[in-house]
């Protein structure tokens, strides 16, 4: 799918993926694969591609960094995502985790609020990787992208919950956010029941980037 997976960092990334396994516990197949196919160095400068293939999270400008490996698997791993689903991620960034994204699902929508990383996205994902399931926005106001998804993804902490999330999930439907403020947060999982009930339940602590709020 990928026109470079045969590349310079090809045993970099297989490392990459065993350590995902026998270090960090991921057992998802999918997820495995994806993050065998995906070329991460693509996502960082030049200056970095070396250090791309680390269990690290790497600056990506504008203070912003592009998610450790670990950290992007669990959270993947945890929506459980089976190939038709459509997806909400909140915050591109890097787009590394959309490109892993486009492999699980059906669809993604992601929006990014600064608009030099929503435009470096939008060239590597469409024009460098050319998927065709990912649609890209610029705005923080994740509010005004229509529509409900099978699952929604937020890669930045949330220091206060945005509730209005949960009504945009189908029943069934799966919410992953980083919850707490600069301090670290708490990877929530929500997951709304077919009869309307929300269960929550934690899959570990991480450390994002602050959420930005819409409203001011
Ligand atoms: N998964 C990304 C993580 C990027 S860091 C990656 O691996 O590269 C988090 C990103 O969320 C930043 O780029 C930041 O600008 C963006 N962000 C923060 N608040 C946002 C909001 N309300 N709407 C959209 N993007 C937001």
């Amino acid at each position: 799918m990928f026109p470079d997976a045969v590349d310079q960092y090809a045993n970099a990334r297989a490392r990459m993926v065993q350590s995902l396994r026998e270090i960090s516990g991921i057992y998802s197949g999918a997820v495995l694969r994806a993050m065998s196919s995906v070329p991460r160095h693509r996502f960082v400068s030049e200056a970095l591609r070396y250090h791309a293939y680390r269990d690290t999270s790497l600056p990506i400008g504008f203070n912003q960094t592009i998610s450790k490996p670990s950290t992007v698997a669990r959270m993947l791993q945890a929506l459980e995502l089976t190939g038709g689903e459509r997806v909400l991620e909140i915050g591109t960034g890097s787009g590394y985790q959309t490109a892993l994204l486009s492999r699980l699902a059906g669809t993604v929508v992601s929006s990014e609020g600064i608009d030099e990383l929503h435009k470096r996205a939008r060239e590597v994902l469409l024009f460098d990787l050319g998927l065709a399931n990912v649609v890209l926005h610029h705005t923080f106001d994740f509010d005004s992208l229509s529509g409900e998804y099978d699952a929604i993804i937020v890669c930045a902490g949330a220091a206060v919950f945005p509730g209005s999330l949960l009504s945009r999930l189908t029943p069934n439907g799966r919410l992953i956010i980083p919850v707490g403020g600069s301090g670290g947060q708490v990877l929530t999982r929500y997951c709304r029941t077919r009869d309307d009930m929300i269960i929550e339940d934690s899959i570990g602590r991480a450390s994002f980037v602050p959420l930005v709020s819409a409203v001011s």
